[in-house]
C-alpha cells in the first residue's frame, strides 16, 4: 500500500507563519537569545537587504560555527531587535517574504556570516541546495513529456533502499517512471539499518547530512545517533510514497547486458533462495560503498572459542556486560564503540594497528536546544541559512591544506595550515590522555592530518584512560582459543571479539556479477581498481548508473548525501535523454571517461591521501586513490549539473515499439 504523508512545510513556505510568530512575540524574543549570531544575521540580511548592518558585524565573525564569533553582546541584542522589527514590518505590510537573494546580496551575506570570501563558484550550488522557493531545484523536469507507453515500457531497477536508493526512487516516482527498488534487508535504511553497534552516530552535522529537499527542524542532536537517522529515513520513505515500488529481502545476484534486446537481464534471489530472471532497460546501483564488511585474515581466527562479530553485524544476543571484550580497529566505528561499551564491560582491550586523527567539536554530544528546534521550525529561512553555514563549515574550506607545499620542510604535515591543524589535534590528544606520555606517543599519528579519514573525537581518547581499558598498539600476531596474541607474543584473553575492521570499499558493486558488452566489471576494474566517468557511468556498461561510485567519497568534508543528490540529478537527466529521444542504448564513450580519470588521477598528486606510509580504505593495493573525490563540492556540483549527451554513444530505439 502506498502510504504517503506530507511533511510540514518550512515557515517561509507556510501561510501565516509570520503572523503566528508575532502572536507569540514573547516566546520569539526568549528563543532568539539562545540562537547563534551567524544564522540570525543571514535571515536578517535576506529579509532586509541591510548591507550596512552586515558590514558592521563582519569584523567580529571568524568562521561559520557559532563558536567562531566575537560579536559584542550589545550588538547581538541590537540584531535581535532589528530582526523582530523586520518580521513586524513584513507582517504589517502583507508583503510576501523575499525570494532568493540576488547574487550581490548573497555575496555580502555569505562572506559576512562565514568570516571569509565565498567564491562565486559556490553560488549555483548554494541556490540549488537551499531551495528558497520551496521547490526542489535539483528536480529534473520533462522537456517534452513522453507518451505514456514509452514510460511504461521503460523499466528501471534501483539496487538498494538506503539513503540514496530511496531518494532516487522519489525522483523516479515524481517523473512517472516504471521502477522497482530491490533491497536485500527487510527494511529501508541501508548502512543506518545495518550498523547498530553501541555508540553508532554520524559525524557530519545532520542539518546538512539530510536531504536538501526535506530539511528537518526536529533533529535531537547536531550529530545524530544511528536510530535517529534511521527514523528520519523511515519518515522520508513514508512521505515519498514509494513503498509500492520496494521489494524487500531480495538480492540482485547478477546483471548481464543483453545487446540484442538492449536490456539488462537481471537475476534476483529472494530470502528462500529462489532466483527470478527479470529485464530492465536501465539499472541504477544505490548499493552503497561501505556495506560489505572486510574481515581480517589473521592466523588462528577459527580457533577462537567465544563470540566474534563484525561491527556492522553486531550480535545483540551476546551480553557483553561484565565480560572482557577485545576490539580490533580504531577507525570511525571502533572509536565510537570503545567509549560506548567501556563503562559496562569488565575489561576492554583495544587493538590499534595504526592511530587515526580525530577532531574535537563542542557540539558532538550536544542536544539541539528547544530554542533551536523552535527557530528551525518557525523562523523563515533559518533552517536554510543554518544549512548553508554547516555546508561551508564542514566542506571545502579544508581542501587547500590537503596539498603538499613543495617548500614545506616537514614530513608529518604538508603545509603551514596542515601543521596548524596538527598542533591543534596534538593539543587535544594531550588533554584527553591526561598527559600520559606513553599513551600520547601510541595514539599520535606520524602522518599528516587527513591522511586517513578524519574522525570526530567522541570520547575515544578519554576512554583509553579508564582503568578497565588497555590499548595494544601494533599488528596482531594470531588468535588463540581464548584471545589474541600481539606482536610481542603476549596473549590478551577475551570473552568476546569485535572486528571493527572496516569495509570492502575498493570494489563497488561487489558481490554482484555485472557483465557488460565487453566482459565483467571485475575484468575492467580488477579486484580494487574501479573507475567511472564522474563516478557514475562506465564504458561498455550501457544504461548502468552508479550512485556513490568510484572516486565520489568525500575525504575532506561535506556530506555524502550532497554528492548523492548531484548524481541523482545527473542520472535523471540521462534517463530523460533516453526516454524523450527514444534512445535504447546509452553508453559513455571511452574518450571522456579516460580524460576524466586522467584529470582525476593528476589531481591526487601531492594530496595527503597519497602520502607515503599511510594505509587507508581510500587507496588500492597499488596506491591509487580509488574511493575519494579530489574535487571541491562546488566543482563536482558543476561537473554533474548538466548531463552532456555528446559524451555518450547512443542507439535509437525502434520508434514503433516506443
Ligand atoms: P575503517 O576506517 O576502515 O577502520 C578499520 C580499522 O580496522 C582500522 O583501524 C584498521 O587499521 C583496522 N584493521 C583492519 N584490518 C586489520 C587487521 N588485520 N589487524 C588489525 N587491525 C585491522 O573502518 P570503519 O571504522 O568501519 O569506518 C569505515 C568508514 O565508514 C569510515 O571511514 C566512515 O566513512 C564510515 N563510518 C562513519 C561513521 C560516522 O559517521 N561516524 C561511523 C562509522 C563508519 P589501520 O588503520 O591500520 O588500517
Amino acid at each position: 500500500m502506498d502510504e504517503q504523508t506530507k511533511p510540514t512545510p518550512l515557515p517561509e513556505h507556510r501561510e501565516g507563519a509570520l503572523q503566528d510568530l508575532l502572536r507569540r512575540e514573547a516566546e520569539l524574543e526568549r528563543h532568539l537569545i539562545d540562537l547563534d549570531v551567524q544564522p540570525l544575521l543571514l535571515v536578517y540580511g535576506h529579509l532586509t537587504g541591510d548591507t550596512a548592518t552586515l558590514d558592521r558585524f563582519a569584523p567580529y565573525i571568524k568562521g561559520a560555527w557559532g563558536f567562531e564569533e566575537e560579536v559584542p553582546e550589545e550588538m547581538k541584542a541590537e540584531l535581535r531587535r532589528k530582526l523582530v522589527e523586520a518580521f513586524r514590518d513584513y507582517a504589517k505590510s502583507g508583503r510576501p517574504l523575499p525570494p532568493a537573494p540576488s547574487t550581490e546580496l548573497l555575496q555580502k551575506m555569505a562572506d559576512t556570516a562565514v568570516g571569509t570570501h565565498v567564491p562565486e563558484a559556490y553560488y549555483p550550488m548554494i541556490y540549488d541546495e537551499l531551495n528558497f522557493d520551496g521547490k526542489d531545484a535539483k528536480t529534473v523536469k520533462w522537456r517534452k513529456p513522453p507518451p505514456a507507453a514509452r514510460l511504461a515500457n521503460f523499466k528501471v531497477l534501483v539496487i538498494g533502499a538506503g539513503f540514496s536508493g530511496i531518494a532516487m526512487g522519489a525522483k523516479l516516482k515524481e517523473a512517472g517512471y516504471n521502477f522497482v527498488i530491490v533491497e536485500k534487508n527487510d527494511k529501508v535504511g541501508g548502512t543506518w539499518y545495518e550498523n547498530t553497534y553501541p555508540g553508532v552516530a554520524v559525524d557530519t552535522p545532520n542539518h546538512f547530512y539530510s536531504y536538501s529537499f526535506r530539511m528537518d527542524p526536529n533533529w535531537d542532536h547536531y550529530f545524530a545517533r544511528g536510530h535517529e537517522i534511521l527514523n528520519y529515513i523511515n519518515t522520508c520513505y513514508t512521505e515519498m510514497g514509494i513503498s509500492d515500488h520496494v521489494r524487500f529481502e531480495q538480492e540482485v545476484v547478477s546483471c548481464t547486458w543483453n545487446g540484442k534486446d538492449a536490456v539488462w537481464d537481471v537475476k534476483i534471489r529472494d530470502k528462500h533462495g529462489n532466483v527470478s530472471e527479470e529485464r530492465y532497460n536501465a539499472v541504477i546501483s544505490a548499493a552503497g560503498l561501505l556495506n560489505v564488511p572486510a574481515y581480517p585474515n589473521i592466523p588462528g581466527m577459527d580457533d577462537f572459542k567465544g563470540p566474534m562479530f563484525h561491527s556492522a553485524r553486531w550480535d545483540h544476543s551476546v551480553d557483553i556486560k561484565g565480560k572482557t571484550v577485545a576490539l580490533i580497529g580504531t577507525g570511525a566505528s571502533g572509536q565510537q564503540i570503545a567509549p560506548a561499551i567501556a563503562p559496562e564491560v569488565e575489561k576492554l582491550v583495544v587493538f590499534q594497528r595504526s592511530p587515526h586523527w580525530a577532531r574535537p567539536n563542542p557540539l558532538i554530544f550536544k542536544q539541539v536546544s528547544d530554542s533551536w528546534k523552535w527557530a528551525l521550525a518557525n523562523i523563515p529561512y533559518y533552517n536554510k541559512w543554518y544549512r548553508f553555514l554547516l555546508l561551508w563549515a564542514t566542506a571545502d574550506g579544508l581542501l587547500p591544506q590537503m596539498r603538499t607545499d613543495p617548500n614545506w620542510p616537514e614530513t608529518k604535515s604538508l603545509n603551514a595550515e596542515n601543521q596548524r591543524i596538527r598542533e591543534w589535534l596534538e593539543a587535544n590528544i594531550r588533554e584527553q590522555c591526561n598527559g600520559d606520555e606513553e599513551l600520547i606517543a601510541k595514539v599520535t599519528p606520524k602522518f599528516p592530518p587527513y591522511g586517513k579519514r578524519m574522525l570526530r573525537d567522541g570520547g575515544f581518547l578519554k576512554s583509553l584512560t579508564r582503568d578497565n581499558v588497555e590499548l595494544v598498539s601494533g599488528p596482531i600476531q594470531k588468535f588463540t582459543e581464548h584471545g589474541i596474541v600481539d606482536e610481542n607474543g603476549e596473549e590478551h584473553q577475551a570473552d568476546v571479539i569485535v572486528l571493527a575492521t572496516g569495509f570492502k570499499a575498493q570494489c563497488p558493486l561487489y558481490p554482484i556479477e555485472v557483465t557488460g558488452t565487453n566482459g565483467t566489471i571485475r575484468d575492467h576494474w580488477g579486484e580494487d581498481d574501479p573507475r567511472a566517468h564522474l563516478g557514475i557511468t562506465v564504458p561498455d556498461f550501457p544504461n548502468l548508473f552508479l550512485i556513490y561510485g568510484p572516486n565520489t567519497n568525500l575525504g575532506h568534508g561535506g556530506s555524502a548525501l550532497f554528492h548523492s543528490e548531484c548524481q541523482i540529478r545527473y542520472i535523471m537527466q540521462a534517463l530523460r535523454e533516453m526516454v524523450e529521444n527514444n534512445i535504447d542504448v546509452l553508453s559513455v564513450k571511452h574518450e571522456p571517461f579516460e580524460a576524466y580519470n586522467a584529470k582525476l588521477d593528476a589531481e591526487f598528486e601531492g594530496m595527503v591521501w597519497k602520502h607515503p606510509g599511510v594505509t587507508s580504505w581510500y587507496k588500492n593495493k597499488s596506491g591509487r586513490v580509488v574511493t575519494n573525490s579530489p574535487w571541491a563540492l562546488s566543482v563536482y556540483h558543476a561537473l554533474t549539473a548538466e548531463f552532456d549527451p555528446g559524451e555518450f554513444e547512443q542507439e535509437k530505439a525502434d520508434v514503433e515499439a516506443a
